[in-house]
């Protein structure tokens, strides 16, 4: 059996962080958190309330009333807000494109990062996101910091968006996905960067078993080499 390990999974937009990280949960009956789903909830919840989404103040009033629940469910995990399931409804290009906004305010951030924490605390997790190996669990003994071209990343979200009866022409999407990796990689608090410990999958070319195969190999590696030391 495998130790309760945290498993940190970070990358830019459509990386596949969540398609894999839930892959390998799955395959190591750890708990999957996707830590987007937090901040794109809390993104919903702004605009439904009318709140400014850059008014750090009201966002940190925000957070103190809502609470935010994964609920397993088949075929995703679902998402709630106090009692309202918004599993859907944060996915639509609305809030996709507003989200980077509201997560670059320092409220949203410390009390976001303070509930993962406590998500994580007893290991046994695979958490995705983009700060998670570099802020919110430093310490996770496996650290994957996933990327593919910008191109490889516009054309899986054209087909996700295609299943889903979402018709945003790709070169749009491409403009998206550059647009929200640039503020996700420049905002003052935990912008999206590479931990310094973290191992660089590129799945440009690999499909999503290639990916799967890959990580649960650095795992495999990882936790030999600490019960060696
Ligand atoms: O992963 P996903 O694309 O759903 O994330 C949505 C947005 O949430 C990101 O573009 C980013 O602004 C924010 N985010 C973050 N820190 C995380 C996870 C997501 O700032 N750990």
């Amino acid at each position: 059996m495998m130790d309760k390990i945290q498993i940190a999974i970070d990358g830019p937009a459509s990386a596949g962080k969540s398609t894999v990280a839930k892959i390998v949960a799955n395959k190591l009956h750890f708990i999957y958190c996707d830590t987007g789903a937090m901040y794109r909830a809390v993104t919903y919840a702004a605009i439904k309330k009318n709140i400014k989404l850059d008014d750090d103040q009201a966002l940190g009033e925000l957070l103190k009333n809502i609470d935010i629940k994964f609920v397993p469910g088949k075929p995703e995990q679902r998402v709630f807000i106090n009692e309202e399931e918004v599993t859907r409804a944060i996915r639509t290009p609305e809030i996709t494109n507003n989200v980077s906004l509201v997560s670059a305010q320092p409220s949203v951030r410390k009390a976001l990062t303070q509930r993962q924490q406590e998500i994580a605390a007893e290991g046994g997790i695979v958490m995705d996101g983009r700060d998670i190996g570099t802020t919110v669990l430093p310490n996770a003994q496996v650290k994957i910091f996933l990327v593919a071209s910008v191109h490889e990343r516009a054309v899986r979200r054209f087909k996700e968006n295609q299943e889903k009866g979402i018709d945003t022409p790709l070169a749009t999407l491409e403009k998206e996905i550059e647009e929200r990796d640039y503020k996700d990689s420049h905002r003052e608090i935990s912008p999206l960067v590479k931990a310094d410990d973290a191992i660089l999958v590129d799945t440009t070319s690999l499909d999503i078993d290639g990916v799967v195969e890959r990580i649960l190999e650095i795992v495999k590696q990882n936790t030999k080499a600490s019960e060696n030391q």
